[in-house]
């Protein structure tokens, strides 16, 4: 990754009401400031929008969204870290990932 492309990384705000405002992670670390000291909710202002501290579910990294999308979407992470479709389920003998309703080529 070069220096640009660090410094267009995105970060989402994620509120509780579903919706998700993206900005460049350096405009975020203000709010990540007011957030960390403030100890009651407030208004703040977030380009042309508005929004109450109190709805803020976390400030997340394109990585940490894709992975919500995906468990939303029912995919889980096998051992080794990889998406696997819902459904999909490992063979009980040989660990290999079966789709949904498939019986193991290799155990049966
Ligand atoms: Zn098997």
């Amino acid at each position: 990754m070069n220096n640009q492309e660090i410094s267009k990384q995105l970060v989402c705000i994620s509120l509780r009401n579903g919706i998700e405002i993206w900005l460049e992670e350096e405009k975020a670390e203000n709010l990540k400031k007011i957030l960390a000291n403030s100890k009651e909710s407030k208004f703040i202002n977030i380009g042309k929008e508005t929004i109450n501290t109190a709805d803020i579910v976390g400030i997340f990294t394109p990585q940490t969204m894709e992975d919500i999308i995906r468990r939303r979407s029912g995919q889980w992470k096998d051992k080794y870290g990889k998406w696997q479709d819902r459904g999909a389920r490992p063979c009980p003998t040989c660990g290999r990932i079966l789709p949904y309703g498939k019986t193991c080529g290799f155990c049966s």
